[in-house]
């Protein structure tokens, strides 16, 4: 049936290759747009339009930041340039950053190995860490998730810089399989708090 209707089906076309967006959800979440107020749904694709075009990842730490600004992170003279917490994602730095107790700096590797999925250490930004280790960084914690992708990554870059730089990981005690971006404020404090060497 959709297939006679073309911009239907271009829009759902766009919208499968969304990630996280369960297939179930698809039909709701274009009910959405289309429902929306033009004006609204113009100023929801200039806004995607706008970050697109202004944001970037900075050159030291692969977070996100404004393409005229400095990272609210690496240029922040507060914050410890020489403690190093080594994330997946962006939104593990956001979960981290939640706590309002940890006063290092982040690198974010943009996933973990997963060769399954073609996903060799080429494809992270665990070259970028290791450059960057070789400058001022005393210790890196490795806050990866508990996954066995997250811990053979979390071995492979302690195998690279464990003779430079002091290498630690998350206290014990976390649940196995979890994703920081989902632990509770107190969980992800405790993690890193109690942090232990690799
Ligand atoms: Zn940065």
């Amino acid at each position: 049936m959709i297939n006679k209707i073309p911009p239907l089906k271009q829009m759902l076309k766009q919208l499968q290759q969304v990630p996280y967006l369960a297939s179930k959800n698809l039909y709701r979440v274009s009910s959405h747009f289309l429902d929306m107020d033009f004006q609204k749904l113009e100023q929801f694709c200039n806004v995607l339009i706008e970050a697109k075009q202004k944001l970037e990842k900075c050159s030291i730490c692969c977070a996100w930041k404004e393409k005229k600004e400095t990272c609210l992170f690496c240029a922040d003279t507060k914050r410890d340039q020489g403690l190093v917490c080594v994330v997946e994602t962006w939104q593990d730095l956001l979960a981290i950053e939640k706590t309002g107790g940890y006063k290092g700096v982040f690198h974010v590797l943009g996933g973990s190995i997963c060769p399954l999925d073609g996903i060799g250490p080429e494809q992270l930004s665990i070259g970028v860490l290791v450059k960057r280790t070789q400058q001022d960084v005393k210790e890196i914690i490795l806050a990866l998730n508990q996954t066995p992708e997250g811990e053979a990554t979390s071995a492979y870059i302690a195998q690279k810089l464990s003779s430079t730089v002091t290498v630690s990981c998350l206290a014990q005690g976390l649940p196995v399989g979890a994703s920081l971006e989902y632990m509770d404020r107190l969980t992800v404090y405790k993690a890193i708090s109690e942090r232990r060497p690799f």
